[in-house]
Formats: C-alpha cells, structure tokens, sequence
C-alpha cells in the first residue's frame, strides 16, 4: 500500500480527444496485475471530449459542476455531482461541461490487456452538445414502504428550519417524503448514518421510526415535505424525549 498525500499535478487534456480547455490528473494507473486507471477531468465550460469509445467501458463520477453525458443514438443529459455513468463496452459517446458551467468528474477505466486503445471519432456538434430534450423526467426516488398503505390525501407543506436549529429525536405517524430548496441539513435515522441533505435531494422519512436528526446547516434549510395520509388521518410529528 501506497499514500500519496501530495495533490497530484494535472495536464492539459490531449488536444485531439477534447475540444476546449479541460485538465486531467492521473489518481493511479496499472500497476501488476491490475489494469484500472483512474483520472480527474476538469472541464471548464464549453469543453467536451470528442465522441470515443472505450474497450471495455468506462465510470464517470461527477464530483462538482454541471455537464452533459451523451451516448450515440441518445438524448445529451445532464450530470450533476454524485451521478455515476456507467459507459459500456465499445459505446460510442461523448462527456464535458454545459456551456456555461465548467465540470469535473473521475473516470475510472479498465484498460485491455491486448492494449486496445480509446477510439477517438468526430468532434461534437453544436446541436448535439445542446440537444437536451425539453422535457427530462428523472428518477431520484423509488421507495418501498414497509407493508401497503391506503392514502385518500395528501399534504405538502414548506418547511423552513433556522441556521443550526434541530427539531430533535422525533416520530412521524406515517411516511414523509421531501426534497431540499435551500440551505442543507443533517439527516440521521435512529440506528443508521447519517448524511447531509443539500438542494435537489430528496429524502424519505418512514413512519413510525425514531428519526434522529433533522439538523438545520449554517444557512437553514428549506424544504418541501409530501405527507400521504389515510382516511380521518392527520400527519403529525411527535417530538421524543431522547
Ligand atoms: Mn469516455
């Protein structure tokens, strides 16, 4: 085992594979047996690979900015940090930044051992690199509740927090779904880890369940909470002594 504590240098991206300005920084490459690489790509806006395919696929994993995925045949969509692609064996596609906000993500590949390189096509049109559809529907929730309900209503509330406050160890009577506007918070089920909720997640409390944390960041936090509730129910929050 190795650490490298020194932050890596990054290059210039390889002229002929990315049209525009982008920088890669090697995080490791093969070494024995192992035949995975891994790179950081910076895109600053406007810049995008040009359409390629990878013998054996490719992982992208966005870590900051907004930028576009595209593969041959597809719709370009949108990437935000925390989305992973997974690129298929020989796919032709293309990735970079909108043109308007740079973007960076790992790319995580397996190299063959017959030595095949990336095959580099045609640069990216305009209209391809904006050819986002005017409608996208994206999945960022499918949850299964514990045993089947009936709901005949429901409400959807926005809740905002104040910087630091916390509602404390807490019971809904039934599920809360919700998603963040503003502002960040803490978000802690009884019994498993916590994590930090920033705009664009969205969250599921299941009801009857010791909810931990809810804490407010340093900004508040805003958000809009779908409460589903059966016939003659109420949603309702009891605070718990913890
Ligand atoms: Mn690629």
């Amino acid at each position: 085992m190795h650490v490298r504590h020194v932050p890596s240098t990054s290059t210039p991206a390889p002229a002929d594979a990315v049209t525009g300005s982008a920088w890669v920084t090697s995080l490791a490459v093969p070494e024995g047996a192992s035949r995975t690489r891994v790179d950081r790509v910076q895109f600053a806006p406007g810049a995008r690979t040009r359409w390629h395919r990878h013998p054996l696929g490719q992982v992208l994993v966005v870590t900051e900015g907004t930028g576009y995925v595209q593969r041959r045949g597809g719709p370009a969509q949108l990437i935000r940090p925390g989305d992973t692609v997974r690129v298929a064996a020989g796919e032709w596609h293309w990735h970079g930044a909108t043109d308007t906000t740079s973007m960076t993500h790992l790319a995580i590949e397996e190299l063959p051992a017959d030595g095949t390189p990336t095959e580099l096509g045609d640069p990216v049109g305009e209209a391809e690199a904006t050819a986002v559809p005017a409608v996208t529907r994206t999945l960022v929730l499918e949850q299964t509740l514990p045993e089947p309900r009936v709901f005949d209503h429901f409400e959807v509330r926005r809740i905002t927090i104040a910087p630091h406050h916390s509602p404390g160890l807490h019971v809904h009577n039934g599920p809360v779904f919700g998603s963040i506007e503003t502002g960040s918070a803490v978000y802690r089920i009884e019994g498993e880890p916590e994590s930090v909720l920033t705009p664009g997640d969205v969250f599921h409390e299941p009801g009857s369940t010791r909810i931990a944390r809810f804490d407010a960041g340093e900004d508040g936090v805003t958000f809009l909470a779908y409460f589903p509730a059966g016939p003659g129910e109420t949603p309702r929050l009891t605070p718990l002594d913890s």
